[in-house]
């Protein structure tokens, strides 16, 4: 999974029906995009509620902390979200919830000025404890955090999880079942959990018709979601088949899990973007080993050389772990030569850091923190000139652009169906619209190009593409 730390600061909405004196809500949050995914859902519920949504950091009645734990550094970084919050005002009531809660519930309730603790399985709870939220005294937090346990319930969440214009994250699956020695997760969230598909289904039907042109799938680990006999690619062929659904991204999938038929899917169906993010997390067997991965390198090579096979334009980004126990110096030299080779397009470079509760704090081997932190800063120059080879593979060529936002340079941004960042010059309000753009040139792994009229569609022609300077091939994809 990919980790982003983001403010909610989405449009506000007229309070009307808040039920108690809490009128404005702030939320921030960190870590993965099914946080994310949760945050969106949870403002949308305050926000059909009559709750003006307000950005993180401005006066709020309440703020919210989505949090993580999934590193130390999560750890420190939601409770300094949750002290920003609290120093900003006495008036604001502050609740924190997730994994970082879940799992270190007497520290969080040792932070001063904290309101309400809420844990994994209890983040929609929040909207219907805001009374006795604010019957209570300061100086006592409300605590509400359930073990994880066993049942395999997806939980109750609000239909719609979007309030962003553009993209709308989907979430179908929670929780995992694996046991990855370095990982907390599984304790935090619990085992895995998949979303009924008649909810699925519903759900991006209502996103398609609020507007929405692209949808992420979403899970903790979303290649196991299930029901009867279904598997994730029963998913994926049912949610392409939804009326005026544009485009479809995976967040990201265990190696193991993903299969020919996923890729024949991405090929065959013009709607599915051709994106994958694989977690390759090392290229030591003897490491994936001790990591207890459910592959080897070579069935990891296969995968990707196969998805490039068919998807020659496919962009494939791994999350890549490095100083794991053990790690010796050949490892290391192996693995930097691995992320040069593999056809992968982006890489996002974590150090190990040992997380209390899992089976990794035990292995013995410990690297130097200042060895891991030389070694990731090698990976990310490779990681870099990946990206830019990636990226410049495309200049002279027509893609589509969905895009998102305005830089502060004045430009726009979006993203093409294989995850390619490009900005162009305009002043009209691109939001959420796909647009054709020729590609011109490559800038520290984005991309700079000129919009087009007219659509495109994969595998067609758009009549009458042309630009000075730029050379059009007649063939564009989505
Ligand atoms: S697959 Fe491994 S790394 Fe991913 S959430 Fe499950 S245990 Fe953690």
């Amino acid at each position: 999974m990919g980790y982003v730390n983001t403010d909610l600061n989405e449009g506000a909405v007229p309070a009307e029906t808040g039920a108690t004196g809490i009128r404005r809500v702030s939320f921030h949050t960190l870590g993965c995009k099914l946080n994310r995914s949760e945050t969106d859902a949870l403002a949308a519920q305050f926000a059909a509620r009559g709750y003006q949504i307000v950005p993180f950091r401005q006066p709020a009645d309440l703020a919210v902390i989505n949090t993580c734990t999934v590193t130390g550094e999560a750890d420190a970084k939601s409770r300094q979200a949750i002290r920003q919050a609290v120093d900003q005002s006495r008036a604001t009531r502050v609740a924190a919830m997730g994994c970082y809660t879940q799992m270190h519930p007497q520290e969080a309730a040792g932070l001063e000025g904290i309101d309400l603790l809420l844990g994994t399985r209890n983040k929609f709870e929040l909207i219907d404890l805001l009374p006795e939220l604010e019957r209570r005294p300061a100086g006592a937090p409300l605590v509400r955090i359930t073990p994880t346990g066993e049942d395999r319930v997806f939980d109750e969440a609000p239909s719609i999880s979007a309030t962003d214009r553009t993209r709308a994250a989907l979430k179908v699956q929670d929780g995992c079942d694996y046991a990855c020695t370095y990982c907390i997760i599984p304790a935090a969230r619990g085992v895995s959990r998949s979303r009924p598909l008649a909810d699925c289904l519903a759900e991006a039907r209502e996103l398609v018709q609020r507007g929405y042109r692209e949808i992420v799938l979403t899970g903790v680990n979303l290649g196991a979601w299930t029901a009867g006999n279904l598997v994730f690619d029963d998913l994926l062929e049912a949610v392409s088949n939804v009326a005026g659904l544009r485009r479809i991204r995976i967040s990201s999938i265990e190696p193991n899990l993903i299969t020919e038929r996923t890729l024949q899917l991405l090929a065959d169906r013009e709607n599915i973007c051709h994106h994958l993010h694989l977690p390759l997390q090392h290229a030591s067997d003897r490491i994936l080993g001790a990591m207890r991965r459910r592959y080897s390198f070579a069935d990891y090579r296969r995968k990707v050389d196969r998805a490039v096979e068919l998807l020659p334009d496919v962009a494939i980004g791994a999350d890549v772990m490095v100083g794991f126990p053990g790690e010796n110096a050949e490892d290391f030299e192996a693995l930097a030569q691995a992320l040069a080779d593999l056809p992968n397009s982006y890489y996002h470079i974590f150090r190990y850091s040992e997380r209390a509760g899992t089976l990794a704090t035990a292995l013995a081997g410990s690297v130097d923190p200042r060895v891991r932190r030389e070694r990731a800063q090698v990976l990310r120059e490779i990681a870099l000139e990946k990206q830019r080879a990636f990226a410049r593979r495309f200049v002279g060529q027509t893609r589509t652009v969905y895009f998102e936002s305005r830089t502060g340079e004045g430009r726009w941004s979006g993203l093409t169906g294989n995850y390619l960042r490009v900005l162009v010059s305009s002043s009209d309000d691109m939001a959420a619209q796909l647009r054709p753009v020729a590609l011109l040139r490559e800038s520290g792994g984005s991309l700079h190009g000129a919009l087009l009229q007219g659509t495109l569609s994969r595998g067609a022609s758009l009549p009458g593409a042309s630009l000075p300077g730029a050379s059009l091939p007649g063939t564009v994809a989505a």
